[in-house]
């Protein structure tokens, strides 16, 4: 199971992005997937490229739409892995809307955000998650909002999986979005992603200092929310690992009237071809 493809990824070497890219190949293989059997939807800036650069189905979306496309994949053929990415301008800006009731209604996907706090593709400019006086383009006297806690606001959100990771750290990268994928719900996975380009603040040492990862945390339980909230605005959202899972609640899809797990393209239409005939005849 091969999940590379003969495209080369025109991300600015030394991106983070590669090592994302690495981490859900990686992933999809140790899962036992088939190319055919995973569906990647992102939106708009240089993280919503990785559509073309894995094999499998891939859909570039439009700017803060990759969990409506991702989430009508996964309603219309439910035997697909499905996987949505974008970055922090695209799921937390524009896209935010979507992030939160995506997060609340528990559809079985997996959403990983490329998180560089800043716009990279429109050549840096102040992002959701950029912090406080920080100087870009778009803020050259330091920014005046406060960034945004995405760990806190899918808690609060109803996730019933919260992960948060590095792209240096390809193996817990790795391991969180196999379990993200294999988890019966949506998965938030939030991705420390450096811009080396535009971002001269959050740098790989900066991460590197200021991560706190959990396995240094003793007795830390990732079924309790509660504790989940508390470290998170402890460390300043600078937890790593798998912050939150709650494998009790079933997934939105299964509760659809008439659920059933194979493709609705496999599914019998149950509808006598007269009355196909009459249906379709509404539409002419
Ligand atoms: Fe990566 Fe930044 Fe280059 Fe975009 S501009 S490819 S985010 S390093």
């Amino acid at each position: 199971k091969d999940f590379r493809n003969n495209i080369k990824p025109n991300w600015c070497p030394g991106c983070g992005d590669f090592s994302i890219q690495a981490a859900i190949q990686r992933a999809a293989a140790n899962v036992g997937l088939e190319p055919e059997q995973l569906g990647v939807v992102s939106g708009i800036g240089c993280s919503g490229r990785i559509s073309g650069y894995i094999n499998a189905y891939g859909f570039h979306g439009v700017h803060g739409r990759s969990l409506p496309i991702a989430q009508g994949l996964k309603m219309a053929n439910r035997e697909l892995t499905v996987l949505a990415a974008g970055g922090d301008g695209d799921g937390f800006a524009i896209g935010m809307g979507h992030t939160v009731h995506a997060i609340r209604r528990n559809i079985d996907i997996t959403y990983i955000v490329m998180d560089n706090q800043i716009y990279g593709l429109t050549k840096g400019q102040t992002s959701p998650r950029s912090a406080e006086g920080f100087k870009t383009k778009s803020t050259p006297s330091g920014s005046i909002e406060s960034a945004l806690s995405p760990l806190e606001v899918a808690l609060a959100a109803g996730a019933t999986f919260v992960a948060q990771s590095f792209s240096s750290n390809l193996k817990q990268l790795t391991s969180l979005i196999e379990q993200g994928m294999q988890h019966k719900g949506f998965s938030f996975i939030n991705v420390f992603s450096p811009c080396v380009t535009f971002n001269k603040v959050n740098t790989y040492d900066w991460f590197k200092e200021n991560i706190v990862d959990l396995e240094e945390i003793p007795d830390y339980d990732p079924t309790n929310r509660v504790m989940a909230m508390t470290k998170i605005m402890e460390t300043n959202s600078m937890l790593t690992g798998l912050i939150y899972q709650d494998k009790s609640k079933t997934s939105y899809e299964t509760h659809v009237p008439g659920f059933r797990e194979e493709a609705l393209a496999k599914q019998d239409l149950k509808i006598s071809e007269q009355d196909f005939e009459k249906l379709v005849a509404e539409f002419k």
